[in-house]
């Protein structure tokens, strides 16, 4: 604007502009007051300001790995890595320190994008992914205990008073378990059919029944199982083709009528939009561990809610991962069910000690804090890795005929 241009018109008068400084003075002048007296807000301070990570170390803890991450203020948080060998989980955890050594453990939302970024050739891979939803979790538990509170209050708080677990007397998943043969005849058919309506008869008419298809059941005989299963009223046809073409999801989508879930083995925002966006699935199942974390499973929540597609969350953590999980699910307001196996097949009892309970009715109570509210205990570590039971091996899913073939 030239100076001869005229000045826009404010509407106010310089005298009224003056009135209008002093009058905001005697405001600021009653706020102090305020502030000294009866205004919570003016006693917070920023607890989190100086913490600094100074040290990551792995554990591997039976078939899973345990990562600590301890801060300068002897703040220690915990996450859980899993579907990865910890000893190569391990190494890439601590290989990954040079990224978080001296940083504030509290900017979570940073320092995710600063390990997701780091390696462009490495973005979006499974293996960065879960070892990164593992500090991320590791670095909400540090926030959480910072501040005094359980993770769920740094999310927004929690949506519901108690959270629907799965498996349950009242709510059952079945499923093929394994690769299945692409074959289709009547008898192979029927044993699947029956396995459904067996678990129907179990839970009851007022009871959850589940079908994981596992990626297992190749698309043709899903859609003739689909069929067939219909009169039992499942919730959901779990994993009905493996992940990597979106055109396989919709033909299925076009052909079955039972609402089709899936999302454990896809990782990020990034992997759950095209679903979404193609509108082939009615149920999405993000896992904590595997998709980036809380941060990831609070962003995968909101993207899903968009779309009117409620979460089923996947979990196969002991209960380290599983609190986790729980604390980002309890913050989500679009939710039905939520995996969780507390039977010691994961984990021996006591190793990582939750601070929640499952009532009679299958619901799990709010975790308590802070933090994630769950105890390590580290004494307990050598005699699981002892368990010849408890070490990671590599699957080699075969059919009957030794061809390999996704499970
Ligand atoms: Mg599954």
């Amino acid at each position: 604007m030239s100076s001869t241009s005229p000045r826009p018109s404010t509407g106010w008068s310089r005298r009224e502009l003056i009135a209008s400084a002093a009058a905001i003075a005697g405001g600021a002048a009653l706020l102090a007051d305020l502030s000294a007296q009866d205004n919570p807000a003016a006693n917070v301070a920023d607890r989190g300001s100086d913490l600094a990570i100074k040290s990551l170390r792995g554990f591997r803890v039976g078939t899973k790995a345990y990562l600590k991450v301890e801060t300068n203020k002897g703040i220690t948080g915990w996450g859980e890595i899993t579907g990865l060998d910890p000893k190569v989980a391990i190494a890439l955890a601590e290989s990954l320190f040079e990224l978080l050594n001296g940083e504030n453990p509290t900017r979570i939302e940073h320092l995710w994008q600063k390990l997701y970024r780091s390696h462009r050739d490495m973005r979006r891979g499974p293996f960065m992914t879960h070892v990164i939803a593992a500090i991320d979790v590791a670095l909400w538990d540090i926030t959480g205990k910072a501040w005094g509170v359980p993770v769920y209050r740094l999310l927004g708080g929690p949506t519901r008073d108690k959270l629907r677990l799965y498996p349950h007397a009242k709510a059952h998943k079945t499923g093929t378990g394994g690769p299945h043969p692409y074959s289709g005849n009547p008898d192979e058919v029927q044993r699947l059919v029956d396995m459904v309506k067996q678990t129907r008869e179990r839970v009851g008419k007022d009871g959850t029944v589940m079908f994981d298809a596992h990626c297992a059941v190749p698309p043709a005989m899903l859609i003739q199982l689909a069929a067939a299963i219909e009169p039992y009223n499942l919730l959901f046809i779990e994993e009905p083709a493996v992940p990597g073409n979106i055109e396989v999801f919709k033909r299925l989508k076009e052909q079955i009528r039972i609402p089709l879930a899936t999302g454990e083995r896809d990782r990020t925002i990034w992997g759950m939009l095209p679903y979404l966006h193609e509108r082939c699935i009615d149920i999405l199942q993000p896992d904590c561990a595997h998709t980036g974390g809380i941060s990831q499973m609070k962003k995968i929540a909101t993207l899903a809610e968009a779309y009117f597609v409620p979460l089923a969350p996947h979990c196969t953590c002991s209960e380290l991962g599983l609190t986790a999980s729980l604390h980002a699910s309890f913050a989500v307001p679009f939710l039905l069910v939520h995996e969780a196996y507390l039977d010691g097949h994961l984990m021996p009892p006591g190793v990582a000690r939750k601070n929640w309970e499952v009532d009679a009715a299958g619901y799990a109570s709010l975790p308590q804090g802070p933090g994630l509210g769950v105890e390590i205990d580290e004494s307990q570590f050598d005699k699981v890795n002892a368990d010849p039971k408890r070490q990671f091996k590599w699957p080699v899913p075969t059919l009957l005929d030794g061809a390999v073939r996704d499970y």
